[in-house]
């Protein structure tokens, strides 16, 4: 069994000045939290995590890596904090385990190829430290090693998920050795009668020619020094896995396999790899069409190495690898190789060398169909713009950064969007505006008599959602505008004591219609609520010899027009409040965001229904140019209803202000919706923010509570002129 002291030695060997103490407290730590656990193979817990340190070790990588190692599991099974493991053992350490742990979360379900790859790229993005993935594969690794003392049902998940996932994951990374020996052993549990069969075979195979092997190996040594170069060659077999896939790539059988046995020849310098592949050549027949140059084309991972294959006179042909010890170090370890431990590595340029080193690993893979759409998904996982969340049933969803809730919803269907209400990220209701994050559980709430809200366009990122909400919110405003122009039409007819029913029954308009260009009744309505076309026009068109009517002064038809409008448009009537948000309200015009008790005024916008007003709102004088477009409206009651107001507080810039502001809001019973402070010229600060209330009463006693804080000298309402609406 592994001792901790192993892993001392095994670092000491390559890092000779490594911090011990480091390592021997993270050792202690781990032991210490896992004392009481045992591994399903009944041996203490405590060998896994030096398992997964040992393969850390025999990767060369930093103490910092180790010591994760040695602490990976604590977070996930044990009563220890990320912010203990700070204290302990630094800010670094802490971070590789939290992220360790947060990947072992998301467990992985799917069985489609596309889902995999999906869950790949999620890993990777949700990594800002390489290291994290690569401690991850080190206990992946283990936890394979160990797999026989797991039920096989538990034995068959775990392989599967290795082979989709975590193989694939380390050939990124370019780590060549992790790569083959999590493929085997996913192998050996997925298909345990075919890797037995095929095991037996390929080594059956391997000692047969055991003699052949070592003298064509002789062979190569000797034409190696014949030409001066010092070079170390290896017989070796191909990986069981990969084999596997080849006789089923190319159905044939196993004796009809070319390259099981191969010759890897390591040399110091690119001259010497060339040199040593036409003392190949000239040796022995090249197979044509099998010679390939990663070195002056990489492969992928960094991968480079001369490959070509050759027949020996009355022999089966075999495969020669050339390639010099340090690109092999790359073929074996990958993104390892490049966060070994070396001496004097403070240098801030050797950071700045291994990012770019990962990125060109990364963008120089070629593993999926579509090497284009490969690079742009890894361009993401580098500068991460994108975030991969999921489906309360476990499906990986991608979006661009910033989208939020009501984007993931119109991705699962129109319909869903179109009646979305709220959504739980995590288990937690949030505003519907909020930011997806990476690894975040999405569940969207709906109702059947939601709508999609304007508002919503401010903040969904993917073009999808925008179309879909667009396309509802224009089929809205065309209905809605019809009804509007309509309603006008017909007040402007009744001044002049004319119905608009039997005008149409008389076909009144048939001649008027092609004069304004449309084409039906309906589109003639449209125009008239988009403000295109002024209603009174159309009458003085029907009616040219009739004198133009007078202003208004019924108010029993100004009342019973403002009731049909609002039977249209339920005015001041919250009844929608969808979990904390106004989504009615959204009506209220949010320049002046008037408020119950406040002296109020509605306004026919062009194709988006009645905008109210607060009188006082200095942009309603601009507004209302055109007074056939003003409507009467009335506060009603509106119980449980709480309405937005924009404050403006002028203060001296003392400490503690802005609590002692807080205080008077949060004991007035508001609820904060921002607040903020800037300090001005001299000694004056400007508070500004937003609160909720229930009326004009409760606004009043809020302004006065305020102004009676000692240092405030100012406050007011605020208009954002800016945020003009109506229009
Ligand atoms: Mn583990």
């Amino acid at each position: 069994m592994l001792r901790f002291e192993d892993i001392l030695d095994a670092v000491e060997r390559y890092h000779p000045k490594a911090d011990e103490d480091l390592l021997r407290r993270a050792y202690i730590y781990s032991a210490h939290a896992h004392r009481d656990q045992l591994r399903s193979s009944g041996e203490p817990y405590l060998v896994h995590p030096i398992g997964v340190a040992m393969i850390l070790a025999e990767l060369k990588l930093d103490e910092v890596s180790i010591a994760t190692g040695l602490l990976h599991d604590v977070l996930e099974d044990t009563h220890t904090t990320k912010e203990e493991l700070a204290a302990l053992f630094g800010g670094e350490v802490a971070e590789l385990v939290d992220g360790v742990t947060k990947i072992g979360k998301y467990a992985y379900t799917s069985r489609e190829a596309q889902q995999a790859e999906t869950f790949r790229k999620m890993l990777l993005a949700m990594t800002s430290d390489v290291r994290v993935i690569l401690v991850k594969l080190a206990d992946r690794l283990h936890n394979m090693r160990t797999l026989e003392h797991l039920r096989e049902d538990k034995r068959r998940t775990i392989a599967a998920e290795t082979l989709e996932i975590y193989a694939p994951l380390a050939n990124r990374l370019g780590m060549g050795r992790m790569k083959g020996d999590l493929e085997d052993l996913s192998f050996k549990y997925l298909y345990p009668e075919e890797y037995a069969s095929l095991t037996a075979a390929v080594d059956e195979r391997m000692r047969a020619s055991a003699a052949a092997v070592e003298r064509l190996r002789q062979e190569l040594l000797a034409k190696a020094a014949e030409a001066g170069i010092d070079a170390e060659v290896s017989g070796r077999v191909k990986r069981y896995w990969s084999i596997r896939q080849k006789l089923i790539r190319q159905s044939i059988p196993l004796d009809q396999l070319y390259d099981v046995l191969a010759f890897r020849v390591l040399v110091d310098s690119v001259r010497d790899c060339y040199t040593v592949l036409g003392v190949v050549h000239q040796a022995w027949r090249p197979v044509p069409g099998r010679f390939k140059d990663y070195l002056a084309m990489p492969k992928q991972n960094f991968y480079q190495s001369l490959h070509t294959t050759v027949v020996p006179e009355g022999a089966p042909p075999f495969e020669v690898q050339i390639r010099t010890r340090e690109m092999d170090i790359v073929a074996e370890q990958g993104i390892a190789a490049h966060w070994k431990y070396k001496e004097g590595r403070l240098d801030p340029k050797v950071d700045e060398a291994r990012i770019a080193a990962l990125r060109q690993i990364l963008e120089t893979t070629k593993d999926v169909a579509n090497p284009r759409e490969f690079l742009s998904s890894l361009k993401m996982d580098l500068f991460p713009e994108d975030v991969y969340t999921f489906s309360p049933k476990g499906k990986v969803l991608s979006f661009p950064r910033g989208a939020t809730p009501v984007d993931f919803a119109y991705r699962i269907h129109t319909d869903v969007g179109h009646h979305c209400v709220g959504a739980r990220l995590n288990g937690r209701l949030v505003p519907l505006k909020t930011p997806l994050k990476n690894g975040d559980i999405v569940e969207v709430l709906t109702a059947p008599n939601a709508q999609p809200s304007r508002d919503w366009l401010s903040f969904v990122a993917t073009s999808r959602a925008r179309n879909k909400i667009r396309a509802f919110l224009n089929t809205k405003e065309k209905e809605k505008s019809t009804e509007i122009g309509r309603r006008l039409l017909e007040r402007e007819l009744k001044k002049a004591r004319k119905s608009l029913g039997k005008l149409i029954e008389a076909r009144a308009f048939d001649p008027l219609l092609p004069e304004l260009g449309v084409a039906r009744m309906e589109d003639l309505f449209a125009e008239v609520g988009y403000g295109k076309v002024a209603p009174r026009l159309v009458v003085a068109r029907l009616f040219p010899a009739a004198e133009p009517p007078g202003p208004e002064r019924s108010p029993g038809r100004a009342d019973a027009i403002r009731k049909a409008v609002r039977k249209i448009l339920p005015i001041g009537s919250p009844g929608i409040r969808v979990r904390g948000e106004h989504d009615l309200l959204a009506t209220l015009a949010t320049c002046c965001r008037p408020v119950p008790g406040e002296e109020i005024v509605g306004y026919v916008t062009r194709g988006r229904g009645v905008s109210v007003h607060a009188t006082a709102c200095p942009n309603v004088r601009n507004l209302l140019f055109d007074p056939s477009r003003e409507i009467e409206v009335e506060w009603q009651s509106s119980r449980d209803a709480s309405f937005t107001v924009d404050l403006e507080v002028d203060a001296e810039d003392r400490p503690g202000i802005l609590a002692k502001v807080t205080q008077v809001l949060s004991a007035a019973n508001s609820n904060i919706e921002a607040l903020e402070v800037r300090t001005r010229r001299g000694d004056a600060a400007l508070i500004t923010g937003s609160v909720t209330v229930p009326d004009r009463k409760h606004l009043d006693k809020l302004l006065a509570a305020i102004r009676g804080v000692a240092g405030v000298t100012g406050v007011r309402r605020k208009f954002n002129v800016s945020r003009l609406s109506g229009e």
